[in-house]
């Protein structure tokens, strides 16, 4: 498909360009963790969406194209899990094909990597983020509330090495009382195992998770407990990109006046790489966001933390042009004033909002 490259860049009501677009092709998982699909809501009674309502790939392949005629140039897909859509990697080649696509990154819990690393690469994946909670266990099962082992998610993380994608990061979403006494060990165990591992706010995402603020672990304390073991300096003079996956609006800064990125980057003085940390709560980083997500039924989110979502299936399906597919996504996008985490008080966040596993973290 070619790309129409004639609409000019779109900015919303904070100034911040659409510049990069999260895809979840699932809401299903093959994991509950406890914080994000808890099994009493996400049961064998849960309607998880049907086939037929998923965007195609064909489909899914004209709305990313008309996001990337609107300057979007990073992608990253996500879930539910979404190793779990049939022929994933298909869509992969479809959506590299794509002219303006620079960067495909995968979210994942790591699982089923070990049989699909090879080919979602040779397909064209660029970077891959696995999820992972903890090295013990009894803690990552309570967690995960899987019967798996670590092992399984490990074995992920090495088949992305093997297949040849650098770095490799791993994300942890730390909580007091529940892996909080992992950070150590994890820390040590991803510069043994040369991996960037980013330690995560617990978000209030979604209103099922039973978030409590008590339970967020500061940025701060987790990277001084790091930096106490293994002293850490900042990177400077790069501005991290969010996962590093978010973006970064020039002269981004938060409500203090300090400039703010997604991950906050530091290097370990002992040249054993690098870890991160992203306030999501306690620094919240909105200025500075440039992500549109989709729902694996083509809804346009503005912010993780909507309400709901901007109907772009209907579009596609009444045959649509792309312009019209742009022009539809430029309009939501020039309307969107989104910076939840910046306004969440103390309590959290307050009325209805779409969960985490449904529009891709
Ligand atoms: N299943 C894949 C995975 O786990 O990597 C992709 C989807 S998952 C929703 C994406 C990321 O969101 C994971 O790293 C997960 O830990 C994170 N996440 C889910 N719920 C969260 C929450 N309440 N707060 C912070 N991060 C959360
Ligand atoms: Fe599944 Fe990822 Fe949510 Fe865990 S965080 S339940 S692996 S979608
Ligand atoms: Fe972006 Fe919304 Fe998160 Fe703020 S709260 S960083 S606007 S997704």
């Amino acid at each position: 498909m070619e790309p129409l490259g004639t609409t000019p860049p779109v900015t919303d009501r904070l100034a911040r360009p659409l510049e990069d677009l999260r895809i979840s092709v699932t809401d299903r998982c093959n994991l509950r963790c406890r914080y994000c699909m808890p099994r009493e809501l996400f049961g064998p009674d849960h309607a998880f969406l049907e086939r037929d309502d998923l965007l195609s790939f064909e489909e899914l392949e004209r709305v990313v194209a008309a996001f990337v005629d609107l300057g979007v140039s990073k992608l990253r897909v996500t879930g539910g899990e979404p190793l779990l859509r049939r022929d994933l990697p298909e869509l992969i080649a479809k959506l590299a094909a794509l002219d303006g696509v620079e960067d495909i990154a995968l979210t994942t819990n790591g699982v089923l990597l070990p049989r699909m690393a090879d080919e979602l690469v040779d397909a064209g994946v660029d970077r891959v983020t696995i999820s992972l909670d903890a090295l013990d266990d009894a803690t990552f099962r309570a967690m995960a509330d899987t019967p798996l082992s670590v092992a399984a998610v490990i074995e992920g993380v090495e088949a992305a090495k093997a297949a040849g994608l650098r770095p490799v990061k791993v994300n942890t979403v730390v909580q007091y009382g529940v892996n909080d006494h992992q950070i150590e060990d994890l820390a040590a165990w991803a510069r043994d195992t040369g991996v960037t591992i980013r330690f995560i706010e617990f978000m209030d995402v979604g209103t099922t998770n039973g978030w409590l603020r008590d339970r967020v672990v500061p940025a701060d304390e987790v990277l001084a407990r790091i930096a106490s073991r293994w002293p850490v300096d900042p990177v400077d003079g790069e501005v991290a990109h969010g996962d590093a996956d978010g973006g970064f609006a020039p002269q981004a800064v938060n409500r203090d006046g300090q400039r703010v990125q997604v991950a906050e980057r530091y290097r370990y003085r002992d040249g054993a790489g690098e870890v991160g940390v992203i306030a999501s709560v306690t620094r919240p980083f909105c200025r500075t966001c440039v992500r549109a997500r989709i729902s694996a039924i083509g809804e346009l989110y503005t912010c993780l933390f909507a309400a709901e979502g901007h109907d772009l299936r209907s579009l596609v399906r009444a045959g649509g042009t792309q312009e019209q597919l742009s022009a539809a996504i430029a309009d939501v996008w020039r309307g969107r004033s989104d910076r939840a985490s910046e306004l969440r008080s103390e309590g959290g966040l307050t009325g209805p909002r779409v969960e985490m596993s449904y529009i891709g973290g």
